[in-house]
């Protein structure tokens, strides 16, 4: 009972202890004296993540507004916070309580396109891809057909690979290029077979094999003659660039048509042996015929040689004389008498000759050129003559060495001789680039087609393109004259994508018996009627 009774009095004494107190306090110079309340305080916590940067947090007042920065690396991008809503990289905080925040970024992707071309097969179908994914492609042709590289990836290089390996660091996009790789032709029992040859020649080219077939398996059983056609330099045209690259023709003959007759002249059997015949009342201006003849030996030196060559070079007085001195001294001479005399006497009237030159070749491979001058012999008034006439000649006798030879082709286009002697007469016969470049404008000129301009494309493949020697060995109306022009044009055009050698192969060919047709496509890799509207198209931009 006694420990009841002094509950309350402890609690009374307590009581009266704390209002003692509270009365004593408040007075105005107290107030001052109060500890400043604590600033509340909070914590931002950034975290940090794969793909990328931010910048740190920290612990500020409430209400402090904190701007944090979140920076992806390369190949990354930012997305957006965990811990907040925002999905600007700059993010702008009021802090008014413990937050966290982390940055989001993720990897960027692109995408691998890969196109499929007729000739082939890609390892890939393309896809996307995380960046920098390390990425290796192949590339397969189909039989028959060859890989030479690949399209629009020349910052990634290795383009002429047929394994790339490319890292993606952006969107890429390739396709292969896959070309015909080898073409059989055949008639009778001679093949010829056309390889593209993109290992063997420094600037690319192709490679014929003619051959027999022996055994009827489409096979050559027994080769007959091999040739590759590289590419004489890194000039060439294709048949792709040849209309909108058609000015540099004339810069691309001259240049490889230079070089390939250094290869000849330092072959080391190129020379045919030549009887020179000078009338004994011509003086000539000029008088370095052989020089041009051993030149044209060396630029033709990929085809067969003649046995004799026989030069005739004579005025208006010594044309009798020329004509027993060609009777005499050409072994083998067809018709000689009348031969003789139209050789030694076209462009000759009663009283003066007017110029001019004819070729021929006699059995067993004797050729032989005449080269009248006029009387007095006042010098050329043009080029052709000092060089240019005696090349273009002396391609002629090549031409008609096959006469004996075999079918032979009376179907050729009526500009397929013409150009081609008219082509290399001036790039071989004339000394410096510019006489070749005048001659050529004067060449053309002499022959030119009515209104000539790329308006008239079609007109040019109707009149002129689709002529050939069988419709009376192209001697009508104004057809004749333009194998001059139009088919110098042509030729030089198609040696620009094929080398000098092409046509004369063309022509070659026919002494197996090939079409003009197929012994076209045997060598230019496609057909000539996808040739023919790309050549009228370019030469028709030709300027007198
Ligand atoms: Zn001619």
């Amino acid at each position: 009972m006694k420990k009841l009774i002094l509950i309350p009095i402890l609690l009374l004494v307590l009581f009266s202890c704390s209002p003692e107190e509270e009365t004593q306090a408040p007075t105005n110079t107290v107030q001052t004296t109060t500890p400043e309340k604590v600033a509340v305080q909070y914590t931002l916590t950034v975290t940090a993540s794969e793909g990328g940067s931010v910048t740190d947090g920290g612990t500020y007042d409430d209400g402090t507004e904190v701007t944090i920065t979140a920076t992806a690396n390369d190949g990354y991008e930012f997305v957006s916070w965990e811990g907040n809503d925002s999905s600007n990289s700059n993010l702008t905080i009021t802090l008014n309580s413990n937050q966290t925040v982390q940055p989001i970024f993720q990897i960027i992707q692109y995408t691998l396109s890969v196109s499929t071309t007729e000739g082939g097969t890609v390892s890939s179908e393309g896809a996307t891809y995380d960046f920098g994914t390390e990425i290796s492609i192949t590339a397969t042709p189909n039989e028959g057909y060859l890989f030479v590289g690949w399209e629009t990836i020349d910052e990634i290089g290795n383009l002429y690979s047929q394994t790339i390996s490319l890292t993606l660091n952006s969107d890429v996009e390739i396709t292969p290029i896959f070309i015909i790789g080898v073409s059989i032709f055949q008639f009778n029992d001679i093949i010829i077979k056309r390889e593209n040859n993109h290992s063997d020649c420094e600037y690319g080219g192709f490679k014929l094999t003619i051959g027999k077939d022996i055994n009827s398996n489409k096979l050559i059983d027994e080769i007959i003659q091999e040739i590759n056609f590289c590419n004489i330099s890194d000039d060439y045209l294709t048949f792709n660039n040849l209309v909108s690259e058609y000015t540099r023709v004339p810069a691309i003959v001259w240049k490889n048509n230079q070089l390939h007759l250094q290869n000849g002249l330092n072959s080391s059997n190129y020379k045919t042996p030549t009887v020179s015949y000078l009338g004994p009342n011509t003086n000539p201006v000029y008088s370095n015929d052989l020089i041009d003849y051993d030149n044209a030996m060396a630029f033709w030196y990929r085809f067969d040689k003649l046995n004799t060559f026989h030069s005739f070079k004579f005025n208006f007085q010594d044309r009798f004389d020329a004509k027993n001195k060609m009777i005499a001294t050409i072994p083998n001479f067809r018709n000689p008498q009348e031969n003789a005399d139209i050789m030694t006497q076209i462009n000759c009237t009663d009283e003066s000759c007017f110029g001019g030159a004819n070729a021929g070749v006699s059995k067993s491979k004797n050729g032989y050129a005449t080269i009248r001058i006029k009387t007095p012999d006042e010098g050329s008034l043009y080029d052709f003559y000092s060089g240019g006439a005696q090349v273009h000649e002396f391609t002629h006798s090549i031409h008609f060495q096959w006469l004996d030879d075999g079918p032979f082709f009376f179907e050729h286009p009526c500009w397929l001789i013409e150009g081609t002697a008219q082509f290399s007469g001036l790039s071989i016969g004339l000394k410096t680039y510019d006489d070749y470049i005048r001659e050529r404008s004067y060449q053309m000129s002499g022959s030119p087609v009515p209104g000539l301009n790329p308006n008239v494309v079609n007109d040019l493949i109707n009149q002129f393109f689709n002529v050939f020697s069988g419709d009376s060995t192209c001697n009508f109306e104004g057809i004749y004259s333009l194998t001059y022009s139009v088919g110098l044009a042509v030729i030089e055009a198609l040696s620009t994508i094929s080398g000098p050698d092409s046509i004369m192969m063309v022509w070659n060919l026919g002494k197996y018996g090939f079409s003009f047709e197929e012994a076209f496509e045997s060598v230019y890799g496609i057909s000539w009627d996808e040739a023919v509207p790309v050549l009228a198209e370019a030469v028709s931009k030709y300027s007198y």
